[in-house]
């Protein structure tokens, strides 16, 4: 079978390779991967700055984000023809690991499938465990690929509520910093709880990812116009903020501009280094005084996985046709090396691995 492999550390390094048929054992089943979402960790790990081979080889099959098929059930209760979306993480024996919690290890010994330490799933067939595979009914066969990331957005917001339930007054605005696929699957999981959610990226209004927030009743902000420290003093108490840029410039400003007893995800990683000159006093003062939290949040289960995959059912339902829309590129496999280049016009590249 054909994949789509890494050098890790080593820039530019992707290429196609053929591998064996990988071969089922106890409890394990074989799936024929379908289609594959390219994300910003794909193009790092192309470009050799993260990414770490399996123990027993000298490379890494990318990919994380995927929808398959099950060719061969084995003893498992699954069907051939089933709809799946592998799991990212793969434990180990710490604690939280041990309970299912796989996305709150406490020892990073976990491995990551086509991140970390383990092959992604850049490639035809796949042997996996029945446990790391979640089911997807087969009307959401076209955007099921977006399940990986709607599990991290999922997370985020379910522990965002979690936390501002100590507080009487609801969410009533809710904010998202960028409108990359992240940002805009997390619009759409707030608008599924009728927040007034506002979305902000540096794209003109009339560009598709500010016609897709608009579309669905969010309010687009350009932040070239509004940047997010300006957003209190237009719109009100921010309650809730998703940071999905990743850049750590605007998740020091988003802490400032966070309102009472307001509640402050932070979903993009930052790579490098950014000295930043920050007003350290008044920044605690404000956290204090509002009661704000920030929190930080990774990777997802099985539990957040299941409800993504609801999540997309219910967007699906309530607004036809807008996921299909944030899959703006589809490249055959022999051509996935063009969904690694950066392409600011473009929101989620699906590769068909059929
Ligand atoms: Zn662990």
């Amino acid at each position: 079978m054909r994949a789509g492999v890494v050098t890790p550390g080593q820039k530019d390094s992707a290429r196609l390779i053929e591998m064996d048929m990988p071969a089922i054992s106890g409890g394990q089943v074989l799936v024929r991967l379908l289609e594959l979402g390219i994300d910003g960790t794909d193009m790092e790990i192309n470009r050799g700055e993260y990414g770490e081979t399996p123990p027993d080889d000298d490379f890494i099959v990318l990919g994380h984000e995927a929808l398959g098929q099950i060719e061969n059930p084995g003893t498992t209760e699954l069907g051939k023809g089933d709809f799946v979306v592998p799991m990212v993480r793969r434990p180990d024996d710490c604690v939280d690991c041990q309970r299912g919690q796989l996305d709150m290890c406490l020892k990073g010994n976990y491995q990551e499938c086509g991140i970390k330490g383990a092959h992604g799933f850049l490639r035809e067939y796949l042997a996996e465990d029945a446990g790391f595979l979640v089911p997807v009914p087969e009307e959401l066969r076209n955007i099921a690929v977006l399940a990986e990331p709607t599990s991290i957005a999922t997370k985020g917001i379910k522990r965002a509520i979690e936390f501002h339930n100590r507080s009487a007054n609801p969410i009533n605005i809710a904010v998202v910093l960028g409108a990359g696929p992240l940002g805009l699957l997390a619009t759409a999981l707030l608008k599924l709880h009728d927040y007034d959610t506002y979305t902000l990226d540096i794209v003109p209004r009339s560009s598709v990812k500010a016609q897709l927030v608009e579309s669905i009743g969010a309010n687009y902000v350009d932040g070239n116009e509004s940047p997010v420290v300006s957003l209190p003093h237009k719109i009100g108490n921010l309650d809730l903020i998703m940071e999905a840029t990743g850049n750590s410039t605007v998740a020091f400003q988003a802490m400032s501009a966070l309102g009472t007893n307001g509640i402050l995800c932070l979903m993009g990683v930052s790579t490098g280094q950014k000295p930043l000159e920050v007003d350290a006093s008044c920044l605690n003062m404000q956290m204090v005084l509002g009661n704000k939290t920030v929190f930080g949040t990774v990777s997802s289960n099985r539990s957040h996985f299941e409800r993504s995959v609801e999540s997309l059912a219910s967007i699906e339902e309530k607004w036809p046709g807008w996921l299909s829309r944030l899959i703006t590129r589809r490249l055959t496999l022999d051509k996935f090396r063009d969904g690694l280049d950066p392409d600011p016009d473009n929101i989620k590249t699906v590769i068909e691995l059929t």
